[in-house]
């Protein structure tokens, strides 16, 4: 719940929202209505305590963003970028962006891959899906192969290396040493032939399974 209330008012504890304190609250701090511009206010709508308006139907809903990331691998040195932004400012991660709504998930990660580092990479496998607790952003990590070229700071980035994997610098995030298990794990596994994804059945038709890339 934002602290001190919507637009800096103390909030006022209604019966419905103590019996309701244990369920999440909005941990986005939005003050006004997208549609008439009316001041949004806490109120139960189906069971949850969210910010919705007082004039017109508009609910807001507190949304995850998504966030999309690679382990992109060139001649056994691994790309990162040194973050130019916070959080976790001078760190060093993998190359990494916010899904835009409504793109593909996995043409995200090459997009945010060239933008950061300026390598055109290929996306090989997903390595897993991973959420600091209590956090809004849902992080999709990948395997891929970097292509040709030097690597480019954009200003999202201080520097842009590849590193050998021994000799990685500490990364930015507490997944980022899972994230680093799973392609490990993954790449001792490459031996076997890959996987050819099962023909899309007609329910499935036009959706694509995030295992599916790389086929
Ligand atoms: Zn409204």
């Amino acid at each position: 719940m934002p602290t001190g209330g919507i637009g800096g008012r103390a909030p006022v504890q209604r019966g419905w929202e103590r019996a309701l304190s244990h369920w999440r609250m909005p941990i986005t701090d939005a003050c006004f209505c997208l549609r008439c511009g009316t001041a949004l206010a806490l109120r139960e709508v189906f069971g949850h305590p969210r910010l919705a308006c007082s004039s017109c139907d508009y609910v807001h809903y507190d949304d995850p963003k998504v966030a999309v990331g690679v382990v992109a691998e060139r001649q056994k040195k691994i790309l990162l970028t040194r973050r130019n932004h916070e959080p976790r400012m001078g760190l060093w991660s993998f190359p990494s962006g916010f899904v835009d709504a409504g793109e593909d998930v996995r043409a995200a990660a090459v997009r945010e891959a060239l933008e950061e580092t300026g390598i055109t990479v290929r996306l090989q496998r997903l390595l897993g899906i991973y959420q600091e607790q209590g956090s809004r952003v849902i992080y999709i990590s990948f395997a891929a192969e970097a292509g040709a070229g030097e690597p480019v700071p954009n200003v999202e980035s201080i520097e842009v290396r590849f590193f050998p994997e021994a000799e990685l610098p500490p990364l930015a995030f507490a997944h980022d040493g899972e994230i680093l298990d799973a392609w490990r794990a993954g790449r001792r596994g490459r031996r076997q032939p890959p996987d050819r994804p099962a023909p899309a059945s007609p329910r499935s038709r036009g959706r694509t399974s995030l295992g599916q890339i790389g086929a």
